[in-house]
């Protein structure tokens, strides 16, 4: 099953040297989520071959321009283009009353539902359950409130072992029971046990996006071995000071705190302008955690 994130934008406060403001597509088995929404995502969704009609759910982390302001021009293009599904919007208090007086003054009527659901800032909750997927919240520690994002897939049932089931006479009507964990019984009353005869399903991976933030460990908990972290690293270490005063982190915070939550890669992003060469950070951050990568546009990272 599918399940990656591509780069849309990576860069924090203006963007600069071709690199744009965050946002994110998570493809989750075909199900096509946006993670924040800077200034320039249409384009840069045209750029990259992503066709805006297929984003079901957009998700929000905070209202900093530099990760929502693309939103509004993505609403009215996905009316503009004769979208008919839904849109689910997650986002901070303050989101809604944003897009519905762009709205207004536009008079525009969207040909297209749009919910939008608001988010908290102070308690982790599970906002959307999809077929395949889960998102929870939690909380951030930002100069405006802010949340993370945990996307986690559904635990799947066991398979069939085709090869050790094509020899039984079991009715095929039986197999989502073994699925289930149930075992059959024959005519005869021999008993065949499910368990012999599926393979566990794959433990279900984890991708966390955590937007702007100072380094503190409140939310360390909801990030625990973590497949994928994606974690902004503003500043080199240099400019911790900085970075504290700014609610922002570190290369080499953002490693440590890849290594102290377990996850088993780590993703930098959310660049201060001032790094036209972004090697610096990467080594930075690799020095306490290897498994590092930056967030560069255009690249597909699977988890
Ligand atoms: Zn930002
Ligand atoms: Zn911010």
């Amino acid at each position: 099953m599918r399940f990656e994130v591509t780069i849309l934008g990576s860069n924090s406060a203006t963007p600069l040297f071709g690199r744009h403001h965050t946002a994110q597509i998570l493809n989750c088995n075909e199900i096509i989520s946006l993670i924040d929404c800077g200034e320039g995502t249409q384009l840069q969704l045209q750029r990259y071959g992503i066709k805006v009609n297929r984003i079901k759910y957009i998700f929000i982390s905070h209202l900093h321009g530099d990760h929502y302001l693309g939103l509004v021009g993505l609403i009215s293009s996905m009316h503009l283009n004769g979208r008919k599904e839904d849109l689910h919007i997650f986002g901070p208090e303050g989101l809604k009353e944003i897009i519905d007086l762009q709205l207004r003054y536009s008079e525009t009527s969207l040909r297209y539902q749009l919910h939008v659901q608001m988010t908290s800032p102070h308690t982790t909750e599970t906002i959307l359950s999809d077929s395949n997927f889960d998102v929870m919240t939690f909380p951030l520690s930002h100069r405006i409130s802010c949340t993370g994002f945990l996307f986690r897939e559904k635990q799947r049932l066991p398979r069939i072992n085709k090869e050790l089931i094509a020899s039984l006479d079991i009715p095929t009507p039986y197999y989502p029971l073994l699925k289930r964990g149930i075992d059959y019984t024959d005519n005869e009353g021999n008993i065949y046990k499910a368990a012999d005869l599926t393979t566990p399903a794959p433990v279900p991976r984890s991708y966390a996006f955590c937007s702007d933030t100072v380094n503190i460990k409140s939310y360390w908990p909801y990030i625990e071995k973590v497949d994928l972290l994606y974690h902004e690293a503003t500043f080199l270490h240099e400019m911790l000071d900085r970075a504290v005063e700014t609610f922002h982190t570190t290369s080499l915070e953002a490693a440590e705190i890849a290594k102290a939550v377990g996850a088993k890669k780590l993703l930098i992003g959310h660049f201060s302008a001032r790094y036209k060469d972004l090697q610096p950070l990467l080594a930075e951050s690799r020095s306490v955690f290897p498994n590092t990568e930056l967030a560069l546009e255009g690249e597909t990272f699977e988890i």
